[in-house]
């Protein structure tokens, strides 16, 4: 062996150990452990973060939540593309006060990507948005087929929760302003603001109506696909892109072993209403992103080798194999994946805004018939110390509705 080779052989453990940096001392702090940690990080003017909070299946399991893309850009704005089932457990790990968590973006409603949206819409609520969210999502073939109609409905399915909430914390944080386009807009402006668009592309899956977004910030471009077969306008419009996520499902087989479907059903699942491995390797060797994102699979290392052997079969660009928490942070210089690393029992984070207290005029959602079971008798003077210091401490004596509140 010659001396060259044997010398750059010692090279390559030096130089991958010192991606890790290094402890000078025995009670040295750590230096760059190459993870996130939500809330320590401020971006710059020109960047973007993206963190998965959900990356999984319809059916929720708990090491992986449901589709769900947190953008964070270094002007303020933050953005949530999607809130399958579960995200919201990982959206709240992450402390960031709900008042910066009013904008979110469907690509299509089913549940594996919105039914999350009712848990941040009351507990966004409880835990101190002061307003309103806001939702884009597209039009379907029908009105009952669109997103406008699935909400309106959604918060009728939830209309108790929503009038008992509206009398005893504030209404406003209650509503949703739905902004639905016709799904069918090729690279239509959906959103324009603070230096920010967001276009919508049509995307096709399990029939019409789901969307790709497209954004572009201060020169950058992301692409956040929708479940889609692979399709001629995402080939068109989301090229030149920065950073692409798209959906790669499981293979046929993987699905009748571990996900129980029957085989004839897992070969349309993958392959005809989603995108195979194979079929997402395609789609980016084609539009040859800056960096590509898979998602829509478990990420158990039994399955993992199979969608990145497939995807490896026909691309072999820069490529992350999405799991919930994976973020990135992208500016023109370049794209890095980093897992966030954010704590099981996070504490929710009020922001600068407080909730105004309810109306005291709104009619109350009691009967007497309940409310003379009520034990003020035997609780008010077990509780009133307690009470008294909280509204002395708060300055609450306008506020204090104890007498009014007995029957
Ligand atoms: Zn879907
Ligand atoms: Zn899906």
């Amino acid at each position: 062996m010659n001396r060259l080779f044997v010398f750059l052989l010692l090279l390559i453990p030096i130089s991958v150990f010192a991606a890790g940096g290094k402890v000078t001392k025995s009670n040295g702090i750590a230096p760059d452990r190459y993870v996130y940690y939500p809330g320590t990080e401020i971006l710059a003017e020109e960047e973007i973060r993206i963190i998965a909070c959900g990356t999984g299946m319809p059916d929720a399991r708990r090491l992986q939540a449901s589709a769900c893309f947190l953008v964070e850009l270094g002007n303020g704005d933050k953005f949530i593309f999607d809130l399958g089932t579960g995200s919201m457990r990982n959206i709240n790990s992450l402390m960031i006060p709900f008042e910066y968590l009013t904008k979110i973006f469907l690509t299509h409603l089913h549940t594996d990507h919105w039914a999350d949206l009712i848990s941040m819409w009351a507990g966004g609520w409880t835990a101190g948005r002061p307003g309103a969210l806001e939702v884009w999502g597209p039009s379907g073939t029908r009105e009952n087929m669109g997103t406008k109609y699935a909400i309106d409905h959604m918060l009728k399915a939830f209309n108790w929760d929503r009038t008992t909430r509206s009398v005893q914390i504030t209404p406003k944080a209650g509503e949703i302003i739905v902004h639905e386009f016709d799904y069918r807009g090729e690279n239509q402006v959906v959103y324009e603001e603070n230096g920010v668009t967001i276009r919508s592309i049509p995307a096709i899956h399990t029939g019409d109506g789901p969307v790709s977004y497209i954004m572009e910030y201060a020169g950058m471009k992301i692409v956040i696909g929708g479940d889609t077969f692979p399709n001629t306008w995402f080939l068109k419009y989301a090229t030149d892109a920065d950073w692409v996520v798209h959906e790669a499902f499981m293979t046929p087989e993987q699905f009748v072993k571990y996900y129980g479907q029957p085989p004839q059903l897992a070969w349309r699942a993958c392959c005809a209403f989603h995108t195979s491995p194979q079929g997402f390797g395609k789609v980016m060797s084609t539009i040859k992103p800056g960096h590509a994102v898979a998602y829509h699979f478990y990420t158990e290392e039994i399955i993992r080798y199979d969608v990145f052997q497939g995807i490896r079969e026909t691309y072999d660009g820069p490529l992350s194999l999405a799991t919930d928490m994976m973020t990135w942070n992208i500016t023109k210089d370049g794209v890095t994946e980093r897992m966030g690393v954010s704590p099981d029992a996070a504490f929710a984070t009020h922001g600068p805004t407080r909730q105004p207290p309810p109306d005291r005029g709104t009619p109350s959602e009691f009967t007497d018939w309940t409310l003379k079971h009520r034990w003020d008798e035997g609780i008010q003077p077990a509780q009133k110390e307690m009470l008294d210091r909280h509204m002395e401490k708060y300055n609450l004596q306008d506020q204090d509705w104890r007498e009014q509140m007995k029957k």
